[in-house]
C-alpha cells in the first residue's frame, strides 16, 4: 500500500507540474483505491486554482422544451415514454425567462431541450437573436444534432457556445444505448461546431452499463483529442421510467476521480459541477468545486415547468424559484472560499479569441 501511496503521489506531483499523462497513468489514478483518491483530487483542485483561479461562472440553465423525437435508453425525455407531460416553451416566454436570468445577475445561459422538430434550426436562432437583442447573455445552445447548415444559422445569430455530449467514447456501448443514433454522426457534429467557431462542450456519463475503466480513460483520451473547451461529466442516474431502470448507475467517487482527471488532462477548460452530482449527493456539486470544477448551472427555468424535465430521478432544486436557486448557489460558492465570476466566462483557449475580443469590445 504504501508504495502504491508513494508512486500515486509522485504522479500527482509531476501532473500538477507539467500536465503530462499517459493512457498507462490516467489508468492507474482512475484505480486507485478509493481511500487514496483524495490526492487525485487535490492535485486537480491545485490545477484548476492555478489555470482557472478562483472564480466560478455560473451558467443559468433554461430547459425550453421536454419533446424529443429520439430514443436514447436512459433519458427521462425519450420519446416512448408514454403519458409523460411535455411541454414547450415559446420564444417570448424563453427570452423573459433569459431577462430574468440577467437581472439575478447571470451573465450567460444554457437553453437545452430534447431534439424537438417544432424548434427547428430557423427558430432557434430566432431565439438566440432575441436573446442577444435583450440582453448581454454568453449564450451556449444544447438541443442535440443538427446538421452544418442548422449549426451555422444558430451560429451567425449570435450562440457563442455549444454542449453535446458524445456520453461514452466506446462505440459498441454507444450502439446499445443510442437505437436511433450514430456515434460518427455525434462526432461528426462536435467537428462542425469547432469549425463555426463555437466555443464547444462535450462530455460523458459516469457508470452507464457496461462501462470498464478503459472505457473512462477512452472519455478522457477523447475530450483530449476533441480538444474541447468545455466537459460536461456526471454520473448516469438510472430512470424507472427507461429501459435501464434497474442498471445499477454511477458513482458519485467514479464521476469525481473523471472530472478531476479532465482537469489534470485538459487544464483550462471549463468544467461544471453537474446538477446530476447534486442529486447523487447533497454534498455532490461541492465535492465537484473541490476535485477540479469551476462551474455551476444552476436552473432557471420556471418552476412549474421543471418537474416536466427530469432526465432522471430525484433531480434536485424542483421546487426553488430562480432566485432562492441564485442565493443558494452564492452561498455554496462562498462557503468554499471562492467568488461567483461576473464575466461571460468565455473559454480562455485561444481559437476563441474571436469571440473574446468581440466581449471586450462590449466592455470599452
Ligand atoms: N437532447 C440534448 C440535450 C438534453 S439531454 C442531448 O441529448 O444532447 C442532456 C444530457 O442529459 C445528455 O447529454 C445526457 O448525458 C444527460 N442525461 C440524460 N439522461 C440521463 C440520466 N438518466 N442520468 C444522467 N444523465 C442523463
Ligand atoms: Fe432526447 Fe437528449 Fe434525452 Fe436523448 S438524451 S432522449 S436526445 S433529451
Amino acid at each position: 500500500m504504501e508504495n502504491q501511496e508513494k508512486k500515486l503521489l509522485d504522479l500527482c506531483e509531476k501532473v500538477v507540474a507539467n500536465g503530462q499523462l499517459n493512457k498507462d497513468e490516467i489508468r492507474f489514478l482512475f484505480d486507485c483505491p478509493d481511500e487514496l483518491s483524495q490526492l487525485v483530487f487535490d492535485a486537480a483542485d491545485k490545477v484548476r486554482e492555478r489555470e482557472m483561479g478562483n472564480q466560478v461562472h455560473l451558467r443559468g440553465l433554461i430547459e425550453f422544451s421536454s419533446y424529443c423525437s429520439r430514443n436514447c435508453m436512459y433519458c427521462g425525455l425519450r420519446r416512448d415514454i408514454e403519458g409523460l407531460q411535455r411541454y414547450r416553451m415559446e420564444i417570448p416566454e424563453i427570452v423573459k425567462c433569459a431577462v430574468n436570468a440577467e437581472k439575478l445577475g447571470y451573465r450567460s445561459v444554457v437553453l437545452q431541450s430534447g431534439e424537438d422538430p417544432y424548434y427547428t434550426a430557423e427558430k432557434i436562432a430566432e431565439m438566440v437573436s432575441e436573446i442577444k437583442s435583450a440582453t448581454d447573455l454568453a449564450i451556449t445552445l444544447s438541443a442535440g444534432e443538427f446538421s452544418y447548415r442548422g449549426y451555422k444559422l444558430m451560429r451567425d445569430a449570435g450562440a457563442d457556445r455549444y454542449l453535446l455530449r458524445f456520453e461514452t467514447a466506446d462505440r459498441e456501448l454507444y450502439k446499445a444505448i443510442h437505437p436511433d443514433s450514430d456515434y460518427d454522426e455525434r462526432i461528426e457534429c462536435l467537428h462542425m461546431l469547432r469549425e463555426l467557431n463555437y466555443q464547444v462542450g462535450s462530455g460523458f456519463m459516469v457508470g452507464l452499463p457496461g462501462e470498464t475503466t478503459e472505457t473512462l480513460v477512452q472519455n478522457i483520451l477523447l475530450l483530449k483529442t476533441l480538444d474541447v473547451d468545455m466537459a460536461g461529466i456526471g454520473p448516469f442516474i438510472p430512470n424507472p421510467q427507461t429501459p435501464l431502470a434497474d442498471a445499477k448507475g454511477g458513482l458519485l467517487l467514479t464521476t469525481l476521480k473523471a472530472v478531476a482527471m479532465a482537469r489534470l488532462v485538459l487544464r483550462n477548460i471549463h468544467i461544471p459541477a453537474t446538477t446530476a452530482m447534486g442529486s447523487l449527493d447533497r454534498l455532490g456539486r461541492q465535492k465537484a468545486l473541490k476535485a477540479g470544477a469551476n462551474v455551476v448551472m444552476p436552473n432557471v427555468t420556471p418552476m412549474q415547468l421543471r418537474e416536466m424535465y427530469q432526465l432522471y430521478p430525484n433531480k434536485i432544486c424542483l421546487t426553488d424559484d430562480p432566485a432562492h436557486c441564485r442565493n443558494c448557489i452564492t452561498g455554496i460558492i462562498t462557503s468554499l472560499g471562492r467568488e461567483v465570476s461576473q464575466e461571460h466566462g468565455h473559454s480562455l483557449k485561444l481559437y476563441s479569441k474571436s469571440t473574446r475580443s468581440k466581449e471586450k469590445e462590449s466592455h470599452e
